[in-house]
């Protein structure tokens, strides 16, 4: 067979949080799992590392809200599980232009599916929140008790744990170089960086921001998943204030839509900091990254010192913390079969765009539905298809050519 090593049900590259989510399910369905990762568990160059990542069930796009909805069921599921806490609940908080389309999106979304939420005026806004936000008098705020969050590094570790209890073998660092068709059995063979092969009768790919450069190393099929490069900051609030910013009591997680969309989430895990940051970054290779911040602080100090009234102290953040993206041009993730002479042998799950985080576990679930089934059951796949960028690309060239 040309294998040194272990042959498997499932191979799974990479390990982050798809990655072990993905074999903690492939493991307790009782497939012979192996993951293998480029750098040590939980190392701090990928997207998954980290203190904090929201979560929330409103989206401009409606095709998220079941699959958020599936997510917190099953992050406490793990939670008992494992013994330990990943998700702290909170309320979430939407802000944005009366016309700003994603913003409104969201609006409907909570209707359509029956959210409880409040619309609030500006005024309304403050007397909400007791004066910790203030909105400009174009914009409208939504409330609702659908948000939280999530401990990225802890719920990684967790889905490793997890998957090593229910038999999965994690090798870290194992750079795959290599996948190939294994013409006279059927299934893969994957190669490392040291020599060695592996035998898989399937294979999921989950390699973050890596995973256009793997992909065309192995299929010469080029994914449209760039590496961006951003940063989260956490800033001090004024002495007097920090309680009112802490999660547990009334203060939400919180999204502002418009040109540049900021989020952020109560103070958890540094006493007295709030995380606010812009979601987006700088396009980067992932083995040669600049380590710069490239956010635009004047449009985030700007935001900060108007929503928070000068609760906050924008003259410096206090911590800087580095991270990547892996965008799509929907910003709608890829997940389905590599194909080419793959076939459905090969599955990919990648280009997250920097929101994939909370939806971890039915994201582990499909994966694992596709290796092991052939087929996701119960999540509409099309926004997820590879086979959507020939459309993107045909949209772009206009029409009559
Ligand atoms: C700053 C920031 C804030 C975010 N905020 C949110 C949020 O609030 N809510 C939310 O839902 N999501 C959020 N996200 C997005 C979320 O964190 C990501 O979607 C998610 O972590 C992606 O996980 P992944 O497993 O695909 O990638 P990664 O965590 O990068 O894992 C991929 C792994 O593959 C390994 N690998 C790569 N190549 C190889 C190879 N050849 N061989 C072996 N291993 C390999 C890498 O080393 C890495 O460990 C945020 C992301 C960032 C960066």
């Amino acid at each position: 067979m040309g294998v040194s090593g272990e042959c498997f049900d499932v191979i799974i590259i990479g390990a982050g949080i798809m990655g072990s989510s993905t074999a903690y399910q492939t493991a307790k369905r009782g497939l012979k799992t192996l993951v293998l990762e480029q750098f040590d568990f939980l190392h701090h160059r990928g997207s998954s590392h980290g203190e904090t990542r929201t979560i929330r069930a409103t989206y401009p796009q409606d095709y998220y809200f079941p699959m958020v909805m599936e997510s917190y069921k099953l992050w406490r599921q793990a939670e008992a599980q494992i013994g330990y806490k990943v998700y702290y609940e909170a309320h979430h908080f939407d802000m944005g232009h009366v016309d700003d389309p994603d913003f409104r999106a969201v609006i409907a979304s909570c209707r359509k599916h029956s959210v409880p939420h409040q619309i609030l005026r500006p005024d309304q806004v403050a007397q909400k929140f007791s004066g910790r936000f203030f909105i400009p008098h174009n914009w409208l705020g939504v409330s609702h008790a659908l948000g939280g969050v999530i401990k990225p590094t802890k719920a990684t570790a967790m889905y490793q744990a997890l998957a090593q209890k229910y038999g999965a073998v994690l090798r870290d660092n194992r750079e795959v170089v290599d996948i190939k068709r294994d013409n006279q059995n059927g299934g893969v063979i994957v190669v490392t960086a040291g020599g060695e092969s592996f035998w898989g009768k399937k294979c999921v790919v989950t390699v973050g921001a890596w995973m256009n450069k793997l992909v065309k190393a192995v299929s010469g099929i080029e994914l449209p998943i760039q590496p961006l490069e951003t940063h989260v900051f956490y800033w001090r609030i004024k002495e007097g204030h920090e309680e009112k910013y802490a999660i547990g009591g009334d203060f939400p997680t919180f999204a502002s839509y418009g040109e540049t969309y900021i989020y952020g989430t109560p103070t958890l895990e540094y006493p007295g900091l709030i995380k606010v940051a812009v979601h987006g970054g700088n396009p980067c290779d992932p083995d040669n990254r600049p380590w710069g911040s490239g956010t635009k602080m004047d449009v985030l100090k700007k935001w900060i010192a108007r929503t928070f009234s000068g609760v906050v102290d924008t003259s410096d953040p206090v911590v800087k913390q580095a991270c990547m993206y892996s965008w799509t041009p929907t910003e709608d993730f890829v997940i389905d079969f590599l194909g080419g002479r793959f076939g459905k042998d090969v599955v990919v799950g990648g280009g997250f765009s920097g929101h994939g985080f909370k939806m971890a576990p039915v994201i582990g679930q499909v994966l694992a539905d596709l290796a092991a089934e052939g087929e996701a059951k119960g999540v509409d796949m099309s926004p997820f298809r590879i086979g959507r960028f020939v459309q993107i690309c045909r949209l772009k060239e206009g029409p009559g050519k």
